[in-house]
């Protein structure tokens, strides 16, 4: 947590949510916890981004990736990066708020506003790069738009157990815990299954559940797990439902250990054998 639709809501709230941050300036850099910076050299951070503009936002998987640019002499870019990893939040405030305990980041902005970072478990990071490649180059294709030959294309040439696999950024970019869980639920598949033993029909049910889930927690603004994403809405099936009855079944859904991490399953629903 934060997953794909609860950075996708991020973006648009920065991007589309007036007063929106393309367009800004940023005035000062305040950078209150060094190791936020993913670069040995923090001192060059504020140097290198006072005095651009955000130019435009979009989002690989998890990762926040900002245009920025240097108008003038020579007009110059370069690329604000940022993953929110479990705890990280962004939002702009006003200037008199720019400061809380949690706050790592504070991009002061010409408008009155600031864009700040909070993150109390301090492990969100931020790059400065020229080229978003340098950061982002080792992602598989985004979860929420690859297409349904290439997903088809990519899973059949692994053979992993299929939750490690969606949980694998480099396989495919934006799931995490959560998200897998849901997916595989919707899809009918039990987690420990070899993507090698899947049909033909499981593998489209599978890219089919994930685009669904996906979308249907973009428009919801992702989900709100103990209230660590207060906007979000979706409502989950079995993700922290251990004990409850399956919706689709009225079977208990049980939590087991898959690759490290606590998954959830209904084990009428997605049978493992
Ligand atoms: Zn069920």
């Amino acid at each position: 947590m934060p997953e794909l639709p609860e950075v996708e809501s991020v973006l648009r709230t920065l991007r589309d949510c007036p007063p929106v941050l393309p367009g800004r300036m940023i005035n000062r850099v305040i950078v209150l916890s060094d190791t936020v910076i993913s670069d040995e050299h923090v001192d060059k951070f504020p140097v290198e981004l006072e005095g651009m503009v955000f130019s435009s936002i979009v989002r690989h998987g998890k990762y926040l990736i900002f245009r920025m640019i240097r108008s003038g002499v020579g007009c110059s870019e370069s690329f604000v990066i940022i993953h929110l990893r479990m705890t990280g939040r962004l939002f702009l405030v006003p200037h008199e708020h720019s400061v809380e305990r949690h706050t790592r980041l504070v991009l002061m902005l010409d408008n009155d506003l600031a864009l700040r970072f909070d993150d109390p478990r301090k492990f969100g990071r931020v790059w400065l790069v020229a080229n978003p490649a340098d950061v982002v180059s080792g992602l598989g294709p985004d979860a929420l738009t690859v297409s349904p030959e290439i997903f088809r294309t990519r899973i059949s040439s692994y053979q992993r157990q299929i939750k490690p696999l969606l949980l694998d950024q480099s396989f495919l970019a934006g799931i995490g815990n959560i998200y897998a869980d849901e997916i595989l639920f919707q899809a009918g598949i039990h987690p420990l299954k070899s993507s090698c033993d899947l049909t033909p029909s499981d593998i489209d049910r599978l890219c089919n559940a994930t685009r669904e889930i996906l979308t249907e927690a973009v428009e919801s603004n992702g989900a709100n797990i103990e209230g660590v994403f207060s906007k979000g809405r979706f409502v989950v099936s079995v993700y922290g439902r251990e004990g409850l009855c399956c919706s689709k079944c009225g079977s208990m859904i049980i939590k087991i250990r898959v690759g490290q991490r606590g998954t959830h399953v209904c084990p009428v629903c997605q049978p493992f054998l």
